[in-house]
């Protein structure tokens, strides 16, 4: 039978947890949806795109709720039957979410998104880390980086490990000035760059010439 209504199956919570768009400014203002709840994504990872229906760099930030530990699915999903903890004061792209009918909800990707400098307000102590994060360490748009990998490995590895270096360092100086906790950071900074560069088979480890980025073994 054709589907005309929501099943509340919460598959499409475990998929991962909304884009936040204009609209959900308020929310995460007024601490409905603590920022300590949201994770960035920045330009140039890659992410699945719901309308090309492929993985590709993004062409801005955008920030989401996170999931839990590694795991995508949304953290406010309760699998015991509940659904959404946050119902009530669910961001915009939830509320339009109808499965059966996507043309909504893919009429609303990648329009009006949130990024993290609509979220800090301007007297946040927070913001200049932002900013100057984004200058130190750009995310690189990793499809390129994906390929230059196959065609020359060598070559591209040593800018890598270097921005690897410059991303980390800066981020264990700012959580020990700040206090930060993992929370924080990904919502501010996004995952470390390392993380984004396991899934193309390089490895980060310690040497007694400090941090060194590898390939797998047999990977390419
Ligand atoms: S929108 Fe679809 S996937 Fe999501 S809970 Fe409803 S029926 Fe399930
Ligand atoms: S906020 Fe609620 S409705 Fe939206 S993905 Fe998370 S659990 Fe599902």
């Amino acid at each position: 039978m054709e589907q005309t209504e929501c099943k509340r199956c919460g598959l499409c919570c475990q998929k991962g947890g909304p884009a936040l768009h204009g609209q959900d400014l308020a929310l995460v203002r007024s601490g409905r949806l603590p920022t300590a709840d949201l994770i960035t994504l920045r330009r140039g990872e890659l992410a699945h795109n719901p309308r090309s229906g492929t993985i590709e760099p993004l062409p801005a930030e955008l920030v989401k709720i996170r999931g839990i530990g590694r795991e995508w699915g949304c953290c406010y999903y309760q699998p015991t039957g509940q659904g959404c903890a946050i119902y009530r004061d669910r961001p915009l792209a939830c509320g339009v979410l109808q499965c059966w009918q996507p043309k909504e909800i893919l009429a609303l990707v990648g329009q009006d998104l949130l990024s993290r400098l609509d979220i800090l307000n301007d007297e946040d102590p927070l913001r200049p880390l932002v900013l100057e994060h984004e200058r130190l360490c750009p995310c690189p748009d990793l499809a390129e980086v994906e390929k230059e990998l196959v065609v020359r490995t060598a070559g591209i590895l040593p800018a890598l490990e270097t921005a690897v270096r410059i991303d980390l360092a800066f981020r264990e100086r700012v959580i020990k000035e700040f206090q930060l906790q993992l929370a924080d950071e990904l919502f501010l900074f996004g995952r470390p760059l390392f993380q984004l560069l396991q899934p193309f088979g390089l490895l980060l480890s310690e040497s007694a010439q400090g941090l060194r980025l590898t390939m797998k073994k047999n990977y390419i």
